[in-house]
């Protein structure tokens, strides 16, 4: 299979499932604690799906403030400094068209320190080659399945240490 997907070989998805926001938010701050730098996670799901519910968890990983984490509906871009290293939460919720600046997102998303993505998915095809994608899914009540995929071997390695402890 020479043509395959990196992405699908085995070791690189990894399925979760939650019961709890608690216990979303844990798989974020293991992802922050496993963090070493120029990471970027997109985050895909619906409303209340619990994307920000893990980038609380991703904050308290990286020593920032988690209590400062919120659903930003009208600015783009929050920067959480004072952790181990900066986080740069972006919300493409209100993302409309392909109107992206994409000189502004390729500094935002590939920066020093971690950057995670809500609406992944409404960003342009090939704007975040190089990330760890995870989807949130309902699976009833207040449980979730979460798929994390690995493009990229710095995400690979990253999805592999936050896993492993
Ligand atoms: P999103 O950013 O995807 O819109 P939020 O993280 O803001 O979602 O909200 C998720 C909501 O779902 C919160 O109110 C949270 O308490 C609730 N919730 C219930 N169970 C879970 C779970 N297993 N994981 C994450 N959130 C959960
Ligand atoms: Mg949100």
């Amino acid at each position: 299979m020479p043509d395959a997907d990196p992405s699908e070989v085995a070791g690189h998805v990894r399925d979760v499932e939650t019961s709890r926001p608690e216990d979303t938010e844990a798989l974020g701050e293991a992802l922050g604690a496993a963090a070493r730098g120029r990471e970027l996670l997109g985050l895909v799901g619906e409303l209340g799906a619990g994307k920000t519910c893990l980038v609380r968890g991703l904050a308290r990983g990286l020593g920032a403030d988690p209590e400062r984490v919120h659903s930003p509906s009208f600015v783009m871009v929050t920067e959480y400094g004072g952790g181990r290293l900066p986080l740069a939460h972006v919300d493409l919720y209100r993302l409309e068209g392909p109107r992206v600046d994409e000189l502004f997102l390729r500094e935002v998303l590939y920066g020093e320190g971690v950057a995670a993505v809500e609406w992944f998915d409404r960003l342009p095809p090939g704007a975040g080659d190089e990330v760890l994608l995870v989807t949130l899914r309902y699976a009833g009540g207040d449980r979730r399945t979460i798929r994390l995929e690995a493009h990229g071997a710095r995400h690979v390695r990253w999805l592999d240490a936050a896993l492993s402890t």
